[in-house]
């Protein structure tokens, strides 16, 4: 990744970056995977773009095809851990719940679900 796609101070710049420690699960040139420190599911992996975007609306506006490729990610995610079947979130604004401004995708898989 070059300095240009880097928001300086962003934690998940840094750990697409190797600067952070992070359990990856899977990468490719345009997008990271690694578990979320603080599971809400028998496995909950964050899928986060290389480049930094602030939003799922910012990154689906920019690079819709990276979006699509987050997706396919999620459900091979879920093709391994879990038969295929996933929740995908995307936070977006505080008052939604997002407290890191670099879009992640929350994969939750590997386990029935609560409604
Ligand atoms: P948000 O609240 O939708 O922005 O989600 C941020 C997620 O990032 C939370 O589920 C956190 O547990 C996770 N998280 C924050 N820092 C780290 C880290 O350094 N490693 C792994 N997960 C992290």
């Amino acid at each position: 990744m070059s300095d240009d796609d880097r928001q300086e101070g962003c934690i998940f710049c840094r750990i697409v970056a190797g600067e952070v420690p992070s359990e990856k699960v899977y990468e490719d040139e345009t997008v990271y995977a690694f578990k979320d420190a603080n599971p809400k599911a028998a496995v909950h992996v964050l899928i986060v773009p290389r480049h930094h975007y602030a939003s799922v609306s910012e990154l689906a506006k920019a690079d819709p095809n990276t979006l699509a490729h987050i997706v396919q990610v999620a459900q091979q995610i879920a093709d391994q851990d879990f038969h295929g079947a996933y929740r995908l979130i995307f936070n977006t604004g505080e008052d939604a719940g997002q407290s890191v401004f670099h879009v992640h995708a929350h994969v939750l898989t590997g386990q029935v679900l609560p409604e």
